[in-house]
């Protein structure tokens, strides 16, 4: 799209919501518009139920709770038990808890009325700047810019934007702002919803359907589907360490307990180093200690390489075998058992 081209566009994108406009329980659509606002309690909690959960999943949802509480200050007397067994199964509990803290604020702070702003939605529980704009959008007809991935994914078509997400997102903003427009905003923000979930997808585009492909110069450079870029994420580091298992005659074996605090905070497993880039080795005892294995991990945050030595010794706080599960460590540490155990003879029962 060029610059100056946005209003056609934008009144070709209306037209078509207004033809073809998805139908759901809490959208009033372009038929009933005339003389009908939407309801501002329908669309808040229709927008928080939808955070992270698809249309299909939250319709029923929806229904149920509209049915039970019909309006703002009947779900701000619900029970909290009440409202947490009626989500469940849409996951993401901390969203209830924030949906019943923002329907007591509504109802009790603020006489049972959604404020009408996107500036002053984004101070209720819950409400992050993209479910204020869309409430203010869809509820209030204020032109406030609603952008999430169905959105960017649009726009970084439609001017064909290369730059890589997330770095893009500012720019993908302000192109959506510059769509947005005065007039019936809300069917904007809901036109570009319907869109970006039914035509423009994220890997099949159907581009011969789309009414604004006249104006998408993604379309005329074929590079559609490659649209948004994304940047690479970032390389996890690798920390080393060292890992030690120490048994006795008897094949009892020295084990600890690790810090309440950090990673695998409270659980069981063998001694041994910090994991860093430079740990320094440090055996718990002083025994003829030989290196067996290298054992690898990856962790949410990074990968992990642990040299593992074994030795046979003698020594205090051995725990017997008998009272050893390996199946109760943690993976990493079970891998570190099960490479010491490789490298040692079997042990007597
Ligand atoms: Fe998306 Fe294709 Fe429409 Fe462009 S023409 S906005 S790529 S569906």
């Amino acid at each position: 799209m060029r610059y100056g081209e946005e209003s056609a566009a934008g009144a070709a994108l209306i037209a078509w919501y207004d033809r073809a406009a998805r139908v759901m329980p809490w959208r009033v659509g372009p038929a009933e518009r005339a003389g009908t606002r939407p309801d501002p309690y329908h669309v808040w909690l229709s927008e928080v139920m939808l955070q992270q959960t698809t249309v299909a999943a939250v319709r029923d949802y929806f229904r149920r709770f509209t049915a039970r509480w019909p309006t703002v200050g009947d779900l701000a007397a619900a029970e909290d038990a009440a409202v947490m067994a009626e989500w469940a199964g849409l996951g993401y509990y901390a969203r209830a808890r924030n949906l019943l803290k923002c329907a007591r604020v509504v109802a009790q702070d603020l006489g049972g009325r959604f404020p009408g702003t996107a500036a002053e939605l984004r101070t209720l529980p819950g409400i992050g700047p993209y479910t204020a704009a869309a409430i203010a959008a869809i509820a209030f007809d204020e032109p406030a810019v609603v952008v999430d991935g169905n959105v960017e994914r649009v726009v970084a078509r439609l001017w064909a934007v290369e730059a890589p997400l997330p770095g893009a997102k500012a720019e993908l903003t302000e192109l959506a702002g510059r769509l947005t427009p005065a007039v019936r905003p809300g069917d904007h923000a809901q036109a570009m919803m319907d869109l970006g979930a039914t035509i423009c997808t994220p890997r099949g585009p159907v581009c011969a359907l789309c009414p604004v492909s006249d104006w998408c110069a993604a379309r005329a450079q074929g590079i559609a589907a490659e649209l948004p870029r994304k940047a690479p994420k970032p390389e996890k580091p690798t920390r080393l360490g060292f890992a030690y298992v120490a048994l006795d005659a008897a094949g009892d074996v020295l084990l600890e307990r690790r810090p309440e605090k950090g990673l695998l905070g409270g659980m069981i497993g063998f001694p041994g180093s910090e994991w860093s880039a430079e740990p320094a080795p440090c055996p718990p005892l002083a025994a003829d200690w030989q290196e067996v294995h290298t054992v690898r991990h990856t962790f949410t945050h990074f990968h992990l390489t642990l040299r593992v030595f074994v030795a046979r010794t003698e020594g205090e706080g051995f725990t017997p075998r008998a009272a050893f599960s390996p199946a109760a460590l943690p993976t990493v540490m079970r891998k570190v058992w099960d490479a010491a155990q490789s490298a040692l003879s079997p042990q007597p029962e």
